[in-house]
């Protein structure tokens, strides 16, 4: 058997053979059992997901000589011809190639003669949104008024640049991205019918490789074919991908969760060892990370087939969501810089060694001291413990936090607001804090508030010196670490000091 003939051996020849775009065919075959037929179609989706094999089946559904039908026989000189591409009143036109309006007035000419062989012409343009806008201007025309015996049928991977004026006088059907799983399965019954021997892992590598395209997904098997000697192996259709062993970057992940930078650069060196793509793996990486994000907030949504399920579930685990997110970023940006890294080694321990260096927090690194609070004033809690402990929310709280105790005498409460918050000075929001402190005091109070000088004693005031102090300490810290030194001197960067976090404070 030929290797070479299976994807053209297969490729669907009728709606039936068609795999996942039922919504399409359902439309279509009602139309044309109905004959109710429109006279331009167009076919949008990204690209091998079946537009021109499913416009060469509506050209024979129009034409077999059984007559108009939603079941062309295959067998009538009208649909072998179509299918050989060799029927004379059937013309495939590539808008990439002919983008043209001398092609398209030359089409549209030749439009108005009756066909010679069938019963409709059928002009299929693909990528038609390649036209120039003269071509679109004469093929306007035509679709304004069409002759009775001319169907086009216009496929894009980019409606988006078709003009309305044209969109608006086609039917318009959107093919989808065939699933992963309808390209495995699709390629077990092709191979289970040719019986060649495989393995199920292979075709899955294959129907991911493929990313929709069911006609990547047949080109792909005739190649593993081919490869393997006319069997289809797992490893040898991993090799001819230049797949990378999922086991590569679960270990690299969890050297990340494990903040153990050797055991990542490791990994990379194992890797190039055996000359894996570092692209393909960065590709890999993100879709992995893709998973652990998917496994932390919609577990259900998570194949349950997944290669490795527990060890993905216990990274998901173990990094939190927002180091996903970086590392997810980091991945993604590293695979776009990828071709300026000096090396694509290089570039692929760079980006694991920034995954490693910020992370959102500095897990599993010393806790910089936090400064000392200032001791509080003797006797009487000082106003800002006070302020913690008032059952006071919103601008009320804010107002307490920001005013400073002038003088108490007994129930009487003089406070001072900074000129710069003397908007939180309110009537309605010194009733409340007026009231809380009674609550909190058991009896009246009478407060007092005037805008005025301060010293820096309010609660806010404090806290705002206590994250500089912690934040400076955290700063010295990180700036003393070796490894985060090292990166800098590498990246030629600099640490953002307002980065810099210690856990549980913003
Ligand atoms: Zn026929």
């Amino acid at each position: 058997m030929s290797y070479q003939v299976l994807a053209r051996k297969w490729r669907p020849r009728d709606f039936g053979a068609l795999v996942g775009q039922e919504h399409v065919v359902r439309a279509l075959r009602h139309a044309l059992e109905q004959n109710r037929l429109h006279h331009a179609y167009l076919f949008t989706g990204t690209r091998g997901v079946g537009k021109t094999t499913l416009a060469r089946i509506l050209a024979k559904c129009l034409n077999c000589e059984t007559g108009v039908t939603a079941t062309p026989c295959n067998r009538c000189s009208a649909c072998t011809q179509i299918d050989a591409g060799r029927f004379p009143d059937y013309v495939e036109l590539d808008a990439a190639s002919n983008r043209g309006v001398d092609e398209m007035t030359q089409l549209l000419e030749r439009s108005v003669y009756a066909p010679t062989a069938g019963r409709f012409k059928v002009y299929v343009i693909d990528e038609v949104h390649q036209l120039s806008g003269h071509a679109f201007n004469a093929m306007l025309k035509t679709l304004e008024e069409p002759p009775e015996h001319l169907k086009f049928i216009l496929a894009t991977t980019d409606p988006q640049k078709i003009p309305v004026t044209v969109l608006s006088r086609c039917l318009q059907f959107n093919l989808k991205q065939m699933p992963r799983e309808a390209i495995r399965a699709h390629l077990e019954g092709l191979l289970k019918e040719e019986k060649i021997p495989f393995e199920s892992e292979a075709l899955s590598l294959i129907g991911r490789a493929a990313a929709g395209s069911m006609r990547d997904a047949l080109s792909l098997l005739d190649q593993a074919i081919a490869h393997g000697g006319g069997e289809i192996s797992a490893a040898g259709v991993g090799e001819m991908l230049g797949a990378i062993d999922q086991g590569f970057l679960l270990r690299l992940l969890e050297s990340v969760a494990a903040a153990d930078a050797a055991a990542a650069v490791a990994v990379a060196s194992d890797m190039q060892a055996r000359s894996l793509s570092f692209d393909t793996a960065l590709a890999d990486l993100a879709s992995l990370l893709l998973k652990l994000a998917l496994a932390q907030s919609a577990p259900e949504a998570l194949e349950a087939d997944l290669p490795e399920r527990a060890r993905v579930l216990d990274l998901a685990r173990s990094l939190d969501p927002e180091t996903v997110q970086l590392c997810y970023q980091i991945a993604l940006q590293g695979r776009e810089d990828l071709p300026l890294a000096p090396d694509e080694h290089g570039g692929f321990v760079m980006t694991i060694l920034r995954m490693l260096a910020f992370r959102p927090e500095t897990a599993g690194r010393e806790p910089a001291p936090a400064a000392k609070r200032p001791p509080a004033a003797k006797g009487d809690a000082s106003w800002p413990q006070l302020v913690q402990s008032l059952p006071v929310t919103g601008a009320a709280r804010e107002l307490a936090r920001n005013v400073e105790l002038k003088r108490r005498e007994g129930s009487l409460f003089e406070l001072v607001v900074p000129k710069s918050k003397a908007f939180l000075a309110d009537r309605a929001h010194q009733d409340k804090l007026k009231a809380a402190l009674a609550d909190h005091l058991g009896g009246p109070v009478t407060v007092k508030v005037t805008v005025g000088e301060v010293s820096g004693a309010s609660a806010a005031a404090i806290e705002a010196g206590e994250r500089d102090a912690s934040r400076a300490a955290a700063a010295q810290a990180v700036q003393k670490d070796g490894f985060v030194n090292d990166l800098v001197n590498l990246l030629d960067g600099k640490v953002v000091d307002s980065s810099i976090r210690q856990e549980g404070k913003p």
